[in-house]
């Protein structure tokens, strides 16, 4: 679940979103249309990704939300722990979410690198400061 912040800038009004975490009242930075006020957080809010009704191949079958699949992949684990003899625990993964896949930055330039090497990427002709 991700966290969105709504600012207002305290000198022109202007109303925009930010990622920073701070609470209600404090301020994150200088506003990017008059650049002369301060941005400070007036709400927050946060959503969770729906999931559109689709045919699931993890558990053969069709669901149309994340509660039907979550049951369905209990049922699964229920019949692969006795089908087993062991726990089998099945969960949903947001494919979109890096940090519950565990997935980070680490590596990246060496993989970037090794792949320009094989000719697999052409190097970037933007100037990265
Ligand atoms: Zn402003």
């Amino acid at each position: 679940m991700k966290k969105w912040y709504q600012v207002r800038c305290n000198a022109c009004g202007n109303v925009t979103i930010d990622l920073a975490d701070v609470r209600i009242g404090e301020y994150v930075g200088s506003c990017n249309v008059c650049h002369e006020g301060l941005l400070q957080r007036i709400a927050s809010f946060s959503f969770t990704r729906g999931m559109k009704p689709h045919f699931n191949t993890a558990v053969g079958g069709y669901v149309e939300s994340k509660r039907q699949m979550d049951d369905k992949l209990k049922a699964l684990s229920d019949r692969d722990s006795v089908r087993t003899g062991t726990t089998q625990t099945y969960e949903r993964v947001d494919m979109r979410e890096s940090a519950a896949l565990g997935v980070s930055d680490e590596g990246l330039d060496a993989t970037r690198k090794r792949r320009r090497e094989a000719g697999l990427d052409h190097p970037t002709k933007k100037t990265i400061i």
